[in-house]
């Protein structure tokens, strides 16, 4: 079978490898679609401990498929039947695991991270991913590509779970990218009053309103002097800040409302982390600050669920489809931040 291979720093190789074989408790799942996300486009940048040429490591964690084969002892999952797939799985055992946040397992492992990932013709999804559920059944109006989405989505619900209600709130989310989108129409979702969002460039901001009804986009000029004017000088109750820059993250607290949340979503540059914030506004407003990062599967069924019901529709965010031979050209596009989500499909 076919799969894309990462060999260390900037190397990718679109190899022909062996069709794997399945053990008594996994499934072996025929990948039908799998999306490009920045962590397969940083680990391409910066190589990945552990990953060379000797020890390849097959990139993809956005994946779902068709189950084609399940091992004697596994209950429940058929062939036939039509997935998608949770990326993490924890040890089983820790508190993290215990309470539900196998992704904050210190030993997780996953898919296209640890594990091999879903570039590839088929995935192996080993026993422990299967018992502890990260294969989500699929109805069959969902199609695969929607269901790969399901991941980086469930990334954003889990940031979203940690922020308190938002009813007729407004809520700014800095970085009109994939994820970005995400939040804004989850927090629509959820019943906030205005979603704003910001970006450097006027270009995504415009795809931006176009996915997301009801947007307000303000470039980044006077920002701050913009937000008053659209809060009448309140601030925003909930800011997003959705992008990997360190000066979005320090005057982050200058747009809060009182009693406002931040919401720190994704990480910084590797040694770009430091920045410094002004935590008299912390105090006096009485501001939250959060960090996320991945999601359970707890959150990761649920984001299914509201993806399948049609209420969350991520279809729009789709900017192009490559085979897995034109991998390269996928990843150049998400690596030129060119359009939203770019997704390897197979027959
Ligand atoms: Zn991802
Ligand atoms: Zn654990």
């Amino acid at each position: 079978m076919k799969a894309v291979q990462l060999l260390g720093k900037e190397k990718i190789r679109i190899a022909e490898v062996e069709k794997p074989t399945i053990a008594n408790g996994e499934v072996l799942v025929k990948i039908k679609a799998a999306s490009i996300c920045g962590t397969d486009v940083r680990m391409y940048k910066n190589g990945y401990p552990g990953v060379s040429e000797e020890t390849p490591l097959t990139l993809g964690h956005e994946i779902a498929g068709e189950i084609v084969e399940v091992g004697a002892e596994v209950d429940f999952y058929e062939a036939g039947m039509r997935v998608a797939i949770a990326p993490n799985m924890g040890c089983g055992v820790c508190d993290q695991c215990v309470s539900g946040n196998t992704q904050l397992c210190p030993n997780y492992t996953a898919f296209g991270i640890s594990l091999p990932g879903g570039f590839a013709e088929y995935l192996v999804v080993p026993e422990k991913g299967v018992r502890q559920g990260n294969i989500t059944v699929i109805p069959d109006a969902l199609s695969f590509e929607e269901a790969a989405l399901i991941e980086p989505f469930s990334c954003v619900y889990n940031g979203q779970m940690l922020t308190a209600d938002v009813t007729a709130e407004t809520v700014l989310i800095i970085g009109a990218g994939p994820i970005g989108i995400m939040h804004a129409m989850l927090a629509y979702s959820r019943g906030a009053g205005q979603v704003i969002m910001n970006d450097l460039s006027a270009e995504r901001l415009g795809t931006a309103r176009s996915l997301v009804e009801g947007l307000i986009t303000l470039t980044s000029e006077n920002l701050k002097e913009k937000l008053d004017e659209v809060t009448n000088g309140q601030g925003v109750n909930l800011c997003i800040v959705a992008a990997p820059a360190p000066q979005a993250q320090e005057a982050s607290f200058d747009y809060m409302a009182t009693r406002g949340r931040v919401l720190f979503f994704g990480g910084l540059p590797k040694g770009n982390s430091t920045v410094s914030l002004d935590t008299n506004i912390l105090h006096y407003k009485q501001l939250g600050v959060y960090g996320c990062t991945g999601a359970s599967l707890t959150n990761y069924r649920s984001s299914a669920a509201l993806v399948a019901s049609g209420r969350m529709s991520l279809k729009g965010l789709i900017s192009e489809r490559f085979s897995i031979e034109d991998f390269n050209a996928a990843l150049k596009n998400a690596r030129d931040a060119i359009g939203m989500k770019n997704v390897i499909v197979f027959d």
